[in-house]
């Protein structure tokens, strides 16, 4: 058994560095960060694909205790927020607790000792008093099931795993996938490759993206006192605006639904084109994405849309359900993430050796998305249910880093070792989710989409206000746990 520190957390993406700020605010500081790559960044660091940027206003999606007057953009590129995580990271003095290279591999806990051994790849293993899961929820890419993939002759990637050293000058270009990630590259690519085949399942609800970059006035202005909070609480509210639609009833979202066709109208001439990319479900059952380029390079002579699923891939080409054969170069995956997996391929075992799959088989829950009983002193950030289609998960990320920090204390007043989330809390807090999450678009909207696991059951969003869950995960209510002594 190597090092024993009180607490290991497990990522350095923004919810790992999020976490580790606040322990060290709350004088916690015998931590250590356990994180796979070289780097920190989690998501903004695996990303790199042409055209990565953030859909949400940088100034929102961002600590609210580390604002940055100097965002280059209203959506800032990938680089940039890498930048600033790494920034934030030195500057609270977290660097010195990141542990690179380190793939955590299981997590243990023992009843005797009432700690959690952690294994990482390379056979080490640490003991530690509480376990924060910060691997975000969106990292292990998803590759269609389509025969034949292995044969293809050409370099073929996922879009969270570039491939920065194809030159997809003057290729031929097969992308499969419409979603976030999609919309943001294909503009990119398409100026320079000979031909680009978009391989479309379903069309995503577009709205033009409100981008712009801050002049140096702007920004010498932003750093008046209080000016960059002001910002952010104005997108704040505006954003929070979304979820009257998401939360309380779709018809409140019509406007935003009826925003996206005038601009589908707007930059699609061709009716042929504009019928294939309207949707048939109702905008905010999958992620709302924004885009004012994307429609654009559609309508490029070099760029084909195609709407029949890929059934087959050849050595160098991909056929359609009509049988018809699309020729291509270079394939790029943007076919988005396994996201309810991510959770349950974890080896985790809590107590009396229960595994994480025994406690989640009839489906992945928490209680606050954080606590799941049975597993003393592990807790989850953006864990099941606390994702969200209208807002900054940051927001999340630091109610969540703050309720850890209340679950320390409350075992350091009681002088507990460990606290487990009481199963009957845990059922009644998901029993009111689920009564809510049902009749909301997500479920409701028609439409199939990564918020949903196999069963149809929504297992990944939030389905209120970010300040109503702010609320309530301000107080642990200690009833709510077992204290173990
Ligand atoms: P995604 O939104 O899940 O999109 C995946 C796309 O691939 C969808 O269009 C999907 O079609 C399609 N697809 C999947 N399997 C397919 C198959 N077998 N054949 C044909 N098409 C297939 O993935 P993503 O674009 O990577 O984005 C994932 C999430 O990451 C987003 O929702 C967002 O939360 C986040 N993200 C954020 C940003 C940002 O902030 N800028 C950027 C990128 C991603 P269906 O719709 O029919 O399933």
């Amino acid at each position: 058994m190597g090092e024993q520190p009180g607490i290991v957390i497990v990522g350095s993406g923004f919810a790992g560095i999020c976490m580790a700020v606040k322990l060290k605010e709350a004088g916690y500081h015998d931590f250590v960060i356990l994180e796979k790559a070289g780097e920190p960044g989690g998501t903004w660091r695996d990303n790199t694909y042409p055209g990565c940027a953030c859909d949400v206003p940088s100034h929102m999606y961002s600590f609210s205790f580390e604002l940055n007057p100097g965002w280059s953009r209203m959506f800032a590129p990938q680089e940039e927020i890498q930048r600033y995580l790494r920034a934030c990271a030195d500057k609270y003095g977290v660097t010195p607790h990141i542990r690179h290279g380190k793939t955590v591999t299981a997590l243990e806990y023992d009843d005797e000792r009432r700690s959690w051994s952690v294994t990482t790849g390379d056979g080490e293993t640490l003991r530690a008093n509480a376990v924060v899961s910060a691997i975000g929820a969106l990292h292990i890419p998803k590759y269609p099931d389509i025969a034949g993939r292995e044969v293809f002759a050409g370099p073929a990637f996922h879009s969270a795993t570039w491939d920065h050293s194809v030159d997809l000058t003057g290729k031929r270009v097969a992308v499969i996938g419409t979603g976030a990630s999609a919309v943001q590259f294909v503009p990119r690519i398409a100026p320079r490759a000979a031909h680009v085949t978009v391989f479309q399942r379903t069309p995503p609800w577009l709205q033009p993206k409100p981008d712009f970059a801050f002049s140096p006035r702007a920004r010498r202005l932003l750093r008046l006192p209080g000016a960059a909070r002001a910002l952010r609480y104005g997108i704040y509210w505006a954003l929070e605006t979304r979820a009257l639609g998401f939360a309380v009833h779709p018809r409140l979202i019509k406007g935003h639904e009826r925003m996206a066709l005038r601009h589908l109208e707007r930059q699609v001439p061709d009716p042929g084109l504009r019928r294939a990319l309207t949707p048939d479900y109702t905008i905010g059952c999958k992620r709302v994405l924004i885009s004012s380029d994307y429609y654009p390079a559609l309508t490029r002579d070099n760029v084909s849309l195609v709407t029949d699923a890929v059934t087959e891939i050849r050595e160098r080409s991909l056929v359609d359900a009509t049988g018809r054969e699309h020729p291509a170069d270079v394939i790029i995956h943007g076919t988005g993430f396994k996201v309810v997996d991510a959770l349950t391929e974890q080896n985790i075992l809590g107590r009396g050796g229960l595994s994480i799959q025994d406690a989640w088989k009839d489906g992945v829950e928490a209680y606050h998305g954080i606590a799941a009983s049975g597993f003393p002193n592990l807790f989850f950030l953006l864990g099941p249910n606390t994702g969200l289609g209208h807002n900054s998960v940051v927001f999340m990320i630091e109610s969540q880093a703050r309720y850890v920090v209340e679950c320390l204390r409350l075992l350091s007043r009681t002088r507990a070792r460990a606290l487990d989330v009481r199963p009957e809390a845990q059922a009644a807090f998901n029993r009111r989710l689920r009564a809510r999450l049902d009749p909301l678009v997500w479920n409701a909207g028609g439409c199939r989409s990564w918020y949903l696991d196999e069963h149809g059951v929504n297992r990944t969003i939030w389905p209120g206000f970010t300040f109503e869950y702010w609320a309530r995960t301000r107080r642990v209510k200690p009833g709510d746990y077992e204290l173990i002594h």
